[in-house]
């Protein structure tokens, strides 16, 4: 899960990183009233998910309250690598020395932490990785042992970085200790001409196992950033959104894996992974049917269900009994096997909805929704 960058400024300031002073709002009116607070000078910076926001736009200087009401009214319009703008941030605009760019990240491959720092910050780390490669630092740290003092001497080192960038080292690696994080990252990380060193932007990325003991960050600000996961993770429902255009349900995480294999196997694009586990109730059928028709780029539905401690002639009756509250929009290919699959087609074919039909194949089936999704 990503923080914002206000929500990452605030754990930094926790753990005493030095910070601009700042505030959040979704209104251009109170964004005049904090601007004139933080002393009429301000930088409005939009709060999306995602990075390169100084390019798109999304952070601008604004010299008076004003000019921050207006600017903060342009950037909440905003629509950043489609992120809508919800909400602006003004902070207390800094005279910049050196930029630089400094993060730890867990590196699985090798099991354990890497520290990434660059004397050239500012810019995309990526970019600066890409053009020149010997501007960027990676130091190993052992996890046991953490980015004791000792260690951010040599981070800063091997970066470039003035001493006194030393201390936010330390602490940045506290934040990512303590707050459960997986990577936590400031770029820039800046010094002032009266040699300052201040975190200007931020980004943190939690751990989701350690959700339970973080539990400030509330799902709805923080936790799933596409709005179908966020419904249907509220009905409980193992939703993951992708990009094609078939609808997949099934019943257990291996066998809806495997669904997505076949029907990319058959040409088609999975538009999303739903696994209803053992309960195939009415209710849940109904729910993930609601979900996945809410999404407009899906063209057909598959539902691939193995009956087996749930038979197949309950999960009939789920869909059955879907079909009284959800409207099937687009066409739906069901494949029952397993426990009482003769007795679920049956009650399938009872129904005889005119969206709805039968394969008794999971290859036949996906070819069907493939073909179906190619000809919507
Ligand atoms: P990003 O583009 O999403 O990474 O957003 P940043 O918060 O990093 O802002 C982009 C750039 O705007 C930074 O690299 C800075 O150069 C500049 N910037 C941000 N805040 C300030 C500020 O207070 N003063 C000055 N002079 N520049 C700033
Ligand atoms: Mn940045």
């Amino acid at each position: 899960m990503d923080l914002y960058e206000h929500q990452a400024r605030e754990l930094f300031e926790e753990h005493g990183i030095v910070v601009p002073r700042a505030e959040v709002t979704d209104s251009p009116k109170e964004a005049r009233e904090i601007a004139r607070r933080l002393g009429g000078r301000v930088v409005v910076k939009a709060q999306v998910k995602t990075g390169g926001r100084g390019k798109a736009g999304g952070v601008k200087l604004a010299a008076d309250p004003a000019a921050a009401e207006l600017t903060a009214r342009q950037i909440l319009g905003m629509d950043i690598k489609g992120h809508a703008v919800g909400k602006v941030m003004l902070a207390q605009p800094v005279d910049i020395e050196s930029e630089f760019y400094v993060s730890y990240v867990l590196d699985r491959a090798a099991g354990g932490f890497l520290a990434i720092a660059s004397a050239e910050g500012g810019m995309e780390i990526e970019e600066v990785a890409a053009t020149r490669p010997e501007a960027v630092a990676r130091v190993r740290i052992d996890p046991a042992v953490g980015v004791t003092s000792a260690k951010a001497q040599e981070i800063a080192a091997a970066a470039g970085l003035p001493p006194q960038t030393v201390d936010v080292l330390v602490r940045l690696w506290q934040v990512l200790v303590r707050e459960d994080a997986l990577l936590v990252e400031v770029n820039p990380l800046v010094r002032t001409e009266e040699g300052r060193i201040l975190a200007l932007d931020g980004k943190v990325t939690l751990d989701d196992n350690a959700r339970f003991r973080q539990a400030r960050w509330g799902a709805d600000e923080a936790g799933h950033s596409d709005p179908l996961e966020a419904a249907a993770a509220a009905k409980g429902l193992n939703y993951v959104r992708l990009d094609g255009e078939v609808g997949i349900i099934g019943n257990g995480a291996g066998l809806v894996m495997s669904t997505l294999d076949v029907v990319a196997g058959c040409g088609a694009r999975p538009a999303n992974f739903l696994d209803i586990g053992g309960g195939a109730s009415a209710q849940i059928m109904a729910d993930g049917l609601s979900v996945i028709l809410s999404d407009p780029s899906v063209k057909s539905v598959f539902v691939n269900v193995f009956g087996g401690i749930t038979a197949c002639d309950t999960v009939a009756d789920g869909i059955v009994r879907a079909l009284e509250t959800v409207r099937l929009t687009r066409p739906l290919v069901v494949r029952l096997d397993g426990n009482n699959a003769a007795r679920g087609r049956a009650i399938l074919d009872g129904r005889a909805h005119p969206l709805v039909e039968q394969a008794a194949t999971m290859d036949g089936a996906a070819r069907r929704a493939a073909e179906l999704a190619h000809t919507a």
